[in-house]
């Protein structure tokens, strides 16, 4: 008998018959004899339905009642999926966040789960009955509801995981395992066996929603193995842990790329100490994140320093800068929300050489003009224009031959049947 965890994503629950087929798939991994914990998500669209509501009521609404409301779609789900389970006879019981004992840390709407006791969660699964518990929320030390930011259920489910030691955390979802690229937008992106923490952890964080970064990062602190499946039927996934042992050599795991980024250039800034300290230490003081940064040279005595920041703190971070570089002395403050992050991850880049090469040629035979350009040992990023994004994911794709089941740099961007609709530019690197 084992201890299992279970999470199903908004689609998944997203009407009644969905919730039914979500609890007879529970019930089936009880009667083969193993103890389920469950969370869900709130139904289909209905978060993005509060945050609809929420803004009509005020442009910006006070985050501690926008987590407030934004608990409420969870409960709907546990509600609902228990009163399923029992009517299959079923024994089950739900949880919100903070029952089941999620201790997170004060911040409303991107808080952290300091502590998961999961103390009645255990009683539960005891006593022989599955336990629901909502995602994505918990509560801090004074009892405010915080919740864990877009996609934080897969947080709460590995987390859950980890606190009763299962023996997987299995994660429902709408696609068939983690994909090369986003298979909604790249229809031949290959699902993969398994991947590792690292490699799955940077696709997460460099966009690909189909896991919450922290999840990922919880999963790998706790090494606990999460298994990415889909909810529709019953073939098996994408196992997300320490070793992979399939794709050993492989240079490149996967695309992900993040639509919701915007651009900031502090132009014409006198080139001197202390300047990026002032400038970055504001924002960060805001708290802000910053991701992408670059600083150009541009003529004697003065730098542009361009970054870039979420899109829904680009207001936020204008404000702020707007005073500061007229102290500075800075000649121009620029914005742009229309961009997009686009990234090439892999744990075997760090042995090949050409994976830059290759993304930049594939973007350039799409006529795409790279803005910023920033690498880590696993990843490549280039700030592209956001209309261009999926032509960007598809033509990198494609360059490297992600579709095949080995996609490995020998078979990419050395291969001679490259064909862009302008090769000229790579011919360099083929
Ligand atoms: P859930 O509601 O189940 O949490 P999400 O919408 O959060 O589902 O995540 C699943 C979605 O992630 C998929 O429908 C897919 O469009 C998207 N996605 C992005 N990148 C990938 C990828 N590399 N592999 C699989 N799915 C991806
Ligand atoms: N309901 C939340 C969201 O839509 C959390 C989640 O689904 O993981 O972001
Ligand atoms: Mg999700």
């Amino acid at each position: 008998m084992a201890v299992i965890v279970q999470k199903y994503g908004g689609t998944s629950v997203g009407n009644v018959e969905r919730i039914f087929n979500v609890a007879r798939r529970i019930s089936q991994t009880v009667s083969a004899g193993h103890r389920v914990a469950v969370v869900v998500s709130a139904m289909g669209h209905s978060t993005d339905e509060l945050i609809a509501l929420a803004k009509s009521i005020s442009a910006s609404p006070p985050e501690r009642e926008m987590a407030m409301l934004l608990a409420t779609g969870e409960q709907v789900t546990i509600a609902l999926l228990a009163m399923a389970l029992q009517e299959l006879g079923c024994p089950a019981v739900s949880f919100t966040g903070s029952q089941a004992g999620v201790l997170t840390d004060g911040v409303p709407l991107n808080a952290r789960i300091e502590q998961f006791s999961a103390l009645r969660v255990r009683e539960a699964l005891q006593a022989g009955r599955v336990a629901v518990v909502a995602g994505f929320q918990g509560a801090d030390a004074n009892a405010e509801i915080n919740t864990l930011g877009r996609g934080g259920s897969d947080t709460t489910a590995v987390a859950l995981a980890a606190a009763i030691d299962a023996e997987v955390c299995e994660i429902y979802t709408d696609v068939d395992g983690v994909f090369t690229a986003d298979p909604r937008v790249v229809p031949d992106a290959r699902k993969q066996q398994e991947i590792t923490y690292d490699e799955m952890l940077e696709m997460a964080s460099q966009g690909a929603k189909v896991l919450h970064p922290r999840a990922v990062e919880c999963g790998k602190e706790n090494n606990v193995v999460i298994h990415v499946r889909s909810s529709f039927h019953s073939e098996p996934g994408t196992l997300v842990k320490e070793e992979t042992g399939m794709e050993k050599g492989t240079a490149i795991s996967g695309i992900a790329w993040d639509e919701d980024q915007a651009k900031i250039a502090v132009v014409g800034v006198p080139d001197k100490p202390g300047i990026a300290a002032l400038i970055f230490g504001a924002i960060a003081q805001g708290g802000i994140s910053v991701d992408l940064i670059v600083q150009s040279i541009r003529r004697e005595g003065e730098n542009d320093i361009l970054f870039t920041v979420h899109a829904d703190d680009l207001d936020k971070a204008l404000l702020i800068l707007e005073p500061l570089t007229k102290a500075i002395g800075a000649k121009e403050l620029y914005h742009q929300r229309d961009v997009a992050k686009i990234s090439v991850v892999g744990a075997g880049m760090v042995h090949h050489s050409g994976v830059a090469a290759g993304m930049f040629c594939a973007l350039a035979s799409e006529e795409i003009n790279i803005e910023i350009i920033s690498t880590s040992e696993i990843r490549i990023s280039c700030l592209i224009e956001k209309s261009r994004v999926y032509d960007a994911a598809r033509a990198i794709h494609r360059f490297f031959k992600l579709a095949d089941d080995v996609a490995d740099l020998e078979k990419s961007n050395l291969a001679p049947s490259f064909t862009s609709r302008n090769n000229q530019v790579c011919r360099g690197i083929q």
